[in-house]
């Protein structure tokens, strides 16, 4: 797979030298995001005042993601650089100080954050999603002064989303009769789980997708799901969900996806599905592996 996308990279790159498309710079603001959630936090603010591209192609896993020379291109020609942390995007950094825009502005989302671990999945926790969201619109506010109100109504209408997902987070847990989940995958949900109060079981030790879960923790997650009446194993986004289609042999769960949202297909891309879209189907799946019991 890895191979195949190599090869469609080389092939659209001997393209674009064919038939140079040398972006031109005509003066409106460009916004460059690593990953999903800044890019839609920029989407909602500017939305058509401005260009906002996500330097992830569609589907493609972010933790393993090396940019390719157009995406430096592309870096060159934007005004603002925003990614969430050195831990996840160990490339954007020396990315920002190889451009030779001087006028570039980068931020690093996470150094805005009082965060107290190196997982750098913080995104998932909608109060950083607000703090993201003040700071994200303050620093496109910076390079537009002119559009200042509209881009600080649109933050606001954004916010007042969240604050709604928020909410339901918080109703989720208050009628669910379990607390705990199953996830076979690269766990990216602990700062949400520690914000929610949710508890997870896991065969892998590290939020690191490349992390190999051993045979012994396997066989213990096997009896743990008999043992507890697991109904549910949930399992991560654009990802093979291996692990959790072999627990699911050997046990009778139903396996539901929980998206960290690091990235999106290129059918949610084009259908505009947003952060909040993607976390009340979130809520939707952990209301069935929790069995959420409000209107019983
Ligand atoms: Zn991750």
């Amino acid at each position: 797979m890895k191979k195949y996308i190599f090869m469609l990279i080389l092939s659209l790159l001997m393209v674009g030298c064919a038939q140079p498309v040398e972006p031109v710079d005509d003066g409106s603001l460009t916004i460059m995001t690593t990953l999903f959630p800044q890019y839609d936090i920029s989407k909602h603010i500017v939305q058509d005042k401005a260009k906002v591209t996500l330097l992830l192609p569609p589907g493609v896993e972010a933790h393993d993601y090396e940019p390719t020379p157009q995406d430096i291109v592309k870096l060159q020609n934007s005004d603002l650089f925003i990614y969430t942390s050195d831990h996840l995007e160990t490339y954007a950094s020396k990315m920002s100080k190889e451009i030779k825009n001087k006028d570039n502005v980068t931020i690093n989302l996470s150094t805005q954050l009082e965060l107290d671990s190196e997982d750098p999945h913080y995104w998932l926790v909608i109060s950083n999603m607000i703090e993201m969201t003040n700071s994200i619109t303050e620093e496109i506010v910076k390079l537009d002064p002119d559009n200042a109100d509209f881009y600080r109504a649109n933050r606001d209408a954004y916010i007042k989303d969240l604050q709604a997902v928020e909410s339901e987070l918080v109703d989720l847990m208050k009628y669910a009769k379990r607390d705990t989940i199953v996830f076979a995958g690269h766990f990216s949900f602990d700062y949400f789980a520690s914000a929610y109060g949710m508890k997870y079981v896991t065969p892998f030790d590290s939020y690191s997708p490349n992390a190999e879960a051993s045979p012994q923790r396997i066989s213990k997650m096997i009896e743990y799901i008999r043992e507890h009446d697991i109904k549910v194993v949930y399992y991560e986004e654009l990802v093979d969900p291996k692990l959790a289609k072999m627990l699911a042999s050997e046990t009778s769960v139903e396996l539901l996806m929980l998206n960290a949202e690091h990235n999106v297909s290129k059918e949610q891309l084009d259908g505009h599905t947003t952060y909040s879209d993607i976390m009340r189907e979130n809520i939707k799946n952990l209301k069935v592996g929790l069995e959420y019991a409000k209107d019983n």
